[in-house]
């Protein structure tokens, strides 16, 4: 998965985002009691604090390239189809070196996740992904391996590679499928289906993988109950951690020409922060919360514009589940992850 409110284009950019991630960690000190952060989870299992590198390996996408079709979801940046390929990117050695010194200088880091994160990380042949993973891997620092992709791009001897560093380093498997509505799926021009989703999920978890998943709210023609019941079927399957955000409408997207054209609407904010609370006191309470509002710059997104105030968004997160006097885990009831099959017959699907 490509998250290009994560990307730093300039160093302006990594600049500014790294201050708007240091006011993030004051926030999250108030959050705490809230919900299960990603950087608690780190701070539990290393006993200090962890920095991702991100990493853009010059992969594609089969959503892209045409191997299952052209044009990507409708949500994800053209520009990341004219990504640099592995052959002219920086290679994996520059990015992680250069990434940590700047972590280090800014946060005093000592300790790093080699972080796969530009577009999907395991459409590759399995040599070329170990070459890949084990370069990242190799500074001494590196305590962790995170890789992001998508569930059609997971067959088993890819499973089976990522389960070798699992042996050995902390890893996670971050598996996007931002809705369990095949209809949704369809509409988005995603290329997998949620069956492929819950099938990746169920492989990977027989290997014992550390395992996250990305959901998307306010995507074309869902409504709020289709959001909410994306999280109740993702709630049984015991996954680690969760991302989720606000659908962002970035520019040069086939999204863009029908927002522009009143054909698709975001969400409002207080409806997105009143539906982030439901999900997360429908969340496992031990369930880490890796992402909770998408953070968009002016010159990448169009809308909505509160994209742009993440803190202030967060905040109304916290100021919410404080009004209800919940928090995560509130009204979640555990339940056996059913059998594959089940998902199957249960899921919505287009006539
Ligand atoms: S799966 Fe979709 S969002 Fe992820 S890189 Fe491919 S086209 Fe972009």
């Amino acid at each position: 998965m490509r998250y290009h409110f994560e990307r730093y284009s300039t160093p302006t950019e990594w600049a500014i985002k790294e201050i708007t991630y240091s006011r993030a960690l004051l926030s999250e000190r108030n959050m705490s009691e809230l919900y299960r952060s990603f950087n608690q989870y780190l701070r539990e299992t290393f006993g200090e604090r962890v920095y991702r590198v991100p990493l853009d390996a010059g992969f594609t996408c089969p959503n892209r390239d045409g191997f299952k079709t052209f044009g990507g979801c409708t949500f994800c940046d053209e520009r990341g189809s004219g990504a640099p390929t592995i052959k002219n990117a920086l290679s994996i050695k520059s990015q992680m070196s250069s990434g940590m010194a700047r972590i280090r200088k800014r946060f005093k880091a000592g300790k790093f996740i080699a972080y796969f994160q530009a577009f999907t990380n395991t459409y590759a042949p399995e040599g070329v992904l170990k070459e890949l993973y084990d370069t990242a891997i190799e500074p001494q620092d590196v305590v962790g391996l995170a890789i992001g992709t998508r569930p059609d791009c997971l067959d088993d001897n890819i499973l089976d590679l990522i389960k070798t560093y699992d042996e050995k380093l902390f890893t996670f498997l971050e598996i996007g499928v931002q809705s369990v509505h095949n209809r949704t799926l369809e509409a988005i021009n995603r290329g997998h289906t949620a069956e492929e989703f819950f099938d990746a999920v169920g492989r990977a978890q027989k290997r014992g993988l550390k395992l996250a998943t990305h959901l998307i709210f306010g995507l074309p023609g869902e409504s709020e109950a289709d959001m909410i019941e994306t999280v109740k079927q993702v709630v049984p399957l015991g996954l680690t951690a969760i991302k989720i955000h606000q659908l962002c409408i970035y520019k040069g997207t086939p999204m863009e020409e029908d927002y522009r054209a009143g054909r698709l609407q975001t969400m409002k904010e207080d409806d997105y922060v009143r539906l982030v609370a439901d999900a997360l006191e429908l969340l496992p309470p031990d369930m880490v919360i890796m992402r909770l509002v998408a953070e968009g710059s002016q010159d990448e997104v169009i809308a909505p514009d509160w994209a742009f105030e993440k803190e202030r968004v967060m905040k109304k997160i916290e100021n919410e589940l404080n009004r209800r006097g919940t928090k995560q885990g509130s009204r979640y009831i555990k339940k056996e992850a059913e059998p594959h099959q089940s998902f199957r017959q249960s899921l919505p699907v287009q006539p």
